[in-house]
C-alpha cells in the first residue's frame, strides 16, 4: 500500500493570481496595449464581482468574458479601438493554460516527498478546467512527479461534495486510511476532507485557525513547505508502524 498524498493545485502547489497575473501582461503587450499593476488589479476586483454574478446566474459566460476584457479595453484608451474581447479573452486563457507559476519552494518540495517518502504517491485534486490544470502543472514540471490528476471538470463533481472524494478513491484504489488531502481552502479543501472522513492538512492557515481546527475537524496545520514535509513524513510512518491495525493521530497542531 501507498501513501497517497491529494493536493489541492491553486494557492497550494502553483500560484492562480500569478499566472493571472503574467498572462494578462503577455496578452495586452501582444495587442499593443500597456499593462500595470493597476490594471491589473482592476480586472482582479471585476472578474471576482462577475464570478459571482454568474455564480447567482445573472450573466452567462459570454458575458463574463466579454465584460472583463471590456473594462481592460476602456482602462486602454484609444490603443484598443477595434479590438474583440471575446477573441483576446479566448487568448488570454490560452495563454494562461501554458504559463503556470509555481508556489515558492513548490518542486523542490514535491521532489523532496518523492526522494525522502518511501511508497509516496502525489495527486492533484482540484475544481476547475482540466486543460488549465494540466497546462499549467506541464509547463512548471510539476508534472514529473505527480502520479493522478483528479480534476473536478473530468470527475464531474467538485469539492467539498464527498462524492469527489469517493471517486478520487476509487481511482487510486487503496482504503481511505491512506489517503491525506492537503490544501489551502476551509470552504473546499478541509470540508471537503471532513465530508469524506479523510485527515487533512491546511496548508498556510490564517485568521482564527483554532476555532477553524475544530469547525472543520483538520489534523494538521503547515505554514511552510518545511513543516509539511515533516507531517507528512510523520504521518506516513506512522501508518507503517502502526501498520494491521487503525490508527487515527489526535488533532493537533504542528509545534512552532
Ligand atoms: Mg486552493
Amino acid at each position: 500500500m501507498h501513501h497517497n498524498f491529494l493536493f489541492d493545485l491553486d494557492q497550494t502547489l502553483l500560484d492562480f493570481h500569478a499566472s493571472e497575473y503574467k498572462a494578462l501582461g503577455i496578452v495586452l503587450r501582444s495587442n499593443g496595449l500597456s499593462f500595470s499593476d493597476a490594471i491589473y488589479w482592476a480586472f482582479r476586483a471585476y472578474n471576482k464581482a462577475l464570478w459571482l454574478e454568474l455564480e447567482k446566474g445573472t450573466i452567462s459566460r459570454t458575458e463574463l468574458f466579454t465584460k472583463r476584457f471590456q473594462d481592460v479595453f476602456s482602462r486602454c484608451g484609444a490603443a484598443a479601438a477595434g479590438l474583440d474581447p471575446l477573441t483576446v479573452n479566448d487568448d488570454f486563457i490560452r495563454t494562461m493554460s501554458v504559463n503556470g507559476v509555481l508556489m515558492d519552494g513548490a518542486l523542490e518540495f514535491v521532489a523532496r516527498v518523492k526522494r525522502n517518502i518511501p511508497g509516496a504517491r502525489i495527486y492533484i485534486a482540484s475544481n476547475g478546467a482540466t486543460v488549465n490544470a494540466k497546462g499549467r502543472i506541464a509547463s512548471t514540471g510539476l508534472d514529473r512527479y505527480i502520479d493522478g490528476l483528479f480534476i473536478s471538470e473530468d470527475i464531474g463533481v467538485t469539492k467539498p461534495d464527498a462524492a469527489f472524494f469517493d471517486i478520487c478513491l476509487e481511482r487510486i484504489g487503496e482504503p481511505k486510511s491512506s489517503c491525506i488531502m492537503i490544501g489551502d481552502s476551509l470552504s473546499s479543501d478541509m470540508l471537503g476532507a471532513k465530508n469524506a472522513s479523510l485527515d487533512s492538512v491546511w496548508f498556510m492557515p490564517s485568521g482564527n485557525i483554532e476555532e477553524a481546527v475544530k469547525a472543520y475537524g483538520i489534523t494538521y496545520c503547515a505554514s511552510s513547505f518545511d513543516e509539511l514535509f515533516e507531517i507528512l513524513k510523520k504521518w506516513s510512518s506512522g501508518r507503517c508502524e502502526a501498520a494491521g491495525r487503525p490508527q487515527r493521530f489526535m488533532p493537533r497542531m504542528m509545534e512552532r
